[in-house]
């Protein structure tokens, strides 16, 4: 049976999950910590960076360093979420050729899902190396609210990281999963969900026959961990600026050590009530002296610059809790998902509106990861205790464009997932070919103000007088959140065919190219980390050798056998040191034989006089 992994894909961090004899565990990358960077860098010679290491670079590469690819993904170029991004990313982001939008890193231009997808297959090999064998299926999970462009983006992602995505499950979801598996309850539970750059509130009800049923969601895809360091950053920016008169936003690097700090400045306050900011260096003055910031923040002035982003989430739970036609107190639990969730303001707010406590016990960094590696091993495992059922449901309205520019409602908000509606079309003309149909998503009863996910033209109709050809057309949202459209004339059965034109996705032969480039990429880096290991294999002995040489000396160096044994040992390290100045790690991988042996040899003489 093939392993699926689970994959929290997330804003800022990401944690890769897998089930092992009944049991989700999260899988540790080779640092040892359970969730990796979201991201991305390029270095000045061109190699690439992925987690950590990505991150420790950050400060003094900026500009090609990417974080939060998740906010672009699956967006359009002229969004008004991209905009927002152009001015605050240190990186570039520039239109690309479908109006998607796409990010230069030094001198070439990746599209956002191929960022997403060196992260993916990041912890892709994070759990390959766990597991001990390559891995092709994964869970991927994405917000609540991600619409059809952004799970059809996110799973494109996987494709070109070399991952069959064989389901996308809402963040939310995958938690609550991860808090009910295997628990055998009946209870209505609400996930709150405050991440890096998003929020999601969902309400499930979950059944002790394994069913997990999402009643209602909502949230914002720009609200987030972000939004809160930006808050310090400008309060920081502020006082500079009465202090010295300098803006520092006009400089890249201090801003991106204002983000440090400022993020670095909000975790602390979720432990201790202040905290001192303090940036030696951070510009210069216009006599060229060098200028400090050092300023003093604490928790509660944290709180009055953030109250409204944490009172905008209770809206949005207020909200979803009306569209689920429940009261606060038939919420019998709450889940805490997400680093933002630590601030004990959040969690205040959050034991206020629902006058209860958090559930304790979930941890809120990897509950997304092992719901997700849950729900994999349920769709590929038909043993009992795998037994599940997930109902999830649609965040967006589903709907198409009519006369007047209004929006008709087709698949309402909250409808369980997969669904599908069909709506009959009539021609008004005589001989009319073809039909244009727009496919909106979104809440807004004028069609310019939702979300357009493709424009489907329906070609090939009969020649018939005006009103006599009756096409009937099927919008269908699969378990991914993914919208497809199929078409039928009425009279003959015939599948009309139907053409997208007006989607901000990638080709397939653009994915195609971006596996290929992937691909390479991983052979390239087994081949460089197999490089890495050879090499310290070789060191380690060679350490052994050389410790040992004094003393076999002393000990064989009075025949002509155990000089001559000694000299053959000198020569096996050097061969072995000169493969190693040369790179040559085949060679290398001969020669550790040969050093194995001599270290065998020496130890067995020093054993034999000691
Ligand atoms: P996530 O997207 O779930 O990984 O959440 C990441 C967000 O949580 C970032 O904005 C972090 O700065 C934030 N975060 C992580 N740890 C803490 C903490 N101890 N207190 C407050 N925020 C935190």
């Amino acid at each position: 049976m093939d392993k699926v992994i689970g994959i929290d894909l997330g804003t800022f961090n990401s944690c890769v999950a897998v089930v092992e004899g009944g049991t989700p565990v999260v899988v540790a990358n080779r640092g040892g910590y359970k969730v990796t960077p979201s991201m991305v860098a390029v270095t000045e010679a061109g190699k690439r960076l992925v987690g950590h290491i990505a991150k420790r670079q950050a400060v003094t590469n900026a500009e090609n360093t990417v974080y939060a690819a998740k906010r672009l993904i699956g967006r359009k170029f002229d969004s008004p979420q991209v905009k927002n991004s152009i001015t605050t990313a240190p990186y570039r982001i520039v239109e690309g050729p479908h109006g998607d939008c796409r990010i230069q890193l030094r001198d070439r231009v990746y599209s956002v899902p191929e960022i997403s997808a060196m992260v993916l297959q990041e912890m892709k090999m994070i759990a390959e190396d766990y597991l001990g064998h390559e891995v092709s299926k994964a869970v991927v999970t994405v917000p609540a609210y991600f619409n059809d462009g952004q799970r059809q983006a996110t799973k494109d992602a996987g494709q070109i990281a070399g991952l069959d995505v064989i389901r996308i499950i809402n963040e939310p979801t995958a938690a609550a999963l991860a808090y009910g598996f295997g628990k055998n309850i009946d209870r209505t539970v609400a996930v709150y969900d405050l991440g890096g750059g998003t929020f999601d509130i969902s309400i499930l009800e979950i059944s002790s026959s394994g069913v997990f049923k999402v009643v209602s969601t909502a949230g914002d895809t720009f609200l987030g961990g972000e939004d809160f360091d930006q808050r310090i950053i400008d309060w920081l920016v502020a006082g500079f600026r009465e202090e010295h008169g300098i803006d520092l936003r006009q400089d890249r690097m201090a801003l991106q050590r204002l983000k440090d700090a400022a993020e670095k400045a909000k975790c602390e306050l979720s432990a201790v009530v202040e905290t001192e900011v303090n940036l030696p260096f951070i510009i210069s003055s216009a006599r060229n002296e060098a200028l400090h910031l050092q300023r003093l923040l604490t928790r509660s002035q944290l709180e009055d610059l953030t109250r409204d982003l944490v009172e905008r989430t209770l809206q949005i739970c207020e909200m979803t809790l009306e569209e689920a036609g429940l009261e606060k107190d038939e919420v019998e639990d709450v889940v805490l998902v997400g680093g933002m969730t630590r601030m004990p303001k959040v969690q205040d707010a959050v034991r206020t509106f629902f006058e209860r406590e958090a559930s304790k016990g979930v941890h809120p960094d990897e509950v997304v990861g092992l719901g997700a590696s849950i729900q994999g091993a349920a769709l590929v495992d038909d043993s009992p205790e795998m037994d599940m059922v997930l109902l999830d449901v649609t965040p967006h309205t589903l709907g198409i464009m009519v006369v007047g520019g209004y929006f008709e409602e087709l698949i309402p908000q909250n409808t369980t997932v997969p669904t599908n509606r069909s709506k009959l079309f009539t021609t008004v003309r005589e001989n009319q070919t073809a039909v244009k149909i727009l496919v909106l998503q979104g809440e807004s009863r004028r069609a310019d103000e939702n979300e357009l996910l493709g424009e489907f033209i329906l070609t090939g109709l009969r020649r018939a007088p005006a009103g006599q050809v009756e096409v009937e057309v099927t919008f269908e949202i699969n378990a991914d959140g993914i919208v497809s459209v199929h078409a039928k004339d009425v009279e003959t059965g015939k599948e009309q065919s139907i053409t997208v034109t007006a989607t901000s996705g990638l080709t397939g032969d653009e994915i195609d190219d971006m596996m290929r480039e992937a691909q390479d990429y991983a052979v390239a880096r087994r081949q460089d980390e197999q490089a890495e290991s050879t090499k310290q294999e070789a060191e380690t002995l060679i350490a052994e050798i050389e410790r040992l040489f004094p003393e076999v000396e002393s000990v064989v160096a009075g025949s002509d056998f155990g000089r001559d044994a000694i000299d053959k040992a000198r020569g096996v390290v050097d061969k072995a040191r000169e493969l190693m100045e040369r790179g040559d790690t085949a060679g290398l991988k001969e020669q550790i034989e040969a050093l194995a042996r001599t270290q065998r040899m020496f130890k067995g003489v020093v054993g034999k006089t000691a």
